[in-house]
């Protein structure tokens, strides 16, 4: 793997929630390029795993920009639903990105399976790929998750996506009602980012 520490890096995401979250975990002295600058398409997600998802993002934004480049694959697994939407979580809020109906197809599927599943703990994860991809053609990719369930009710505005209705183990609130910091301090992204902080 490379030696040197890595200053400059682009974020290979056109999720702003995710370029964010991504941006506020790496190291304040590192000069950040993403698609707010330069504008490329993402590439089509062909991958079965978080892992092969990730590294055909990394790999093709770093073709596109010769650049050392960051991306993430992540989702949301919910056991009840066989562990989707998985690597599915985006394509469920349709192509407008409208997570309001991403959670109501959640709710909607869950429903399906068990009427009563309000009354139960609905047991789900975040799962997140971070994978650094060099211009040599060199690359590491590590996981991080979050065990946790599923919110009876959307709750709270902070962070993005399935926020609203991810309740942590051992917490009370969802995502969506914690300040980032503290969200940060415990989620899939910030766990996959641990693993791989030394190189920069
Ligand atoms: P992809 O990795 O671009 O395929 O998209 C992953 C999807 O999973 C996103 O659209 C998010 O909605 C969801 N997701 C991933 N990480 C998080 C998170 O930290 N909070 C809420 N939703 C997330």
């Amino acid at each position: 793997m490379p030696k040197k520490k890595i200053k400059e890096i682009f974020i290979g995401s056109n999720n702003k929630g995710k370029l964010k979250e991504i941006a506020d975990l790496l190291p304040k002295n590192l000069k950040i390029y993403s698609n707010l600058d330069f504008k490329l398409k993402s590439p089509r997600e062909t991958g079965i795993s978080f892992q092969e998802n990730s590294l055909l993002k990394a790999k093709y934004f770093c073709k596109k920009t010769n650049k050392i480049c960051l991306s993430d694959d992540s989702g949301i697994e919910i056991d009840i639903l066989n562990k989707a939407p998985g690597i599915y979580s985006a394509n469920w809020s349709g192509k407008k990105r409208n997570f309001n109906l991403a959670i109501k197809k959640v709710y909607r599927e869950i429903f399906k399976k068990d009427k009563n599943w309000k009354k139960k703990k609905i047991v789900a994860r975040f799962i997140c790929v971070l994978t650094i991809f060099w211009p040599n053609g060199k690359f590491i990719s590590k996981i991080g998750k979050i065990e946790g369930r599923i919110s009876p009710s959307k709750k709270g505005k902070n962070g993005f996506g399935y926020d609203p209705i991810f309740i942590p183990r051992g917490k009370r609130l969802t995502f969506g009602q914690m300040e980032p910091k503290k969200k940060y301090s415990i989620d899939h992204r910030s766990r996959a980012f641990k693993k791989i902080r030394k190189f920069f």
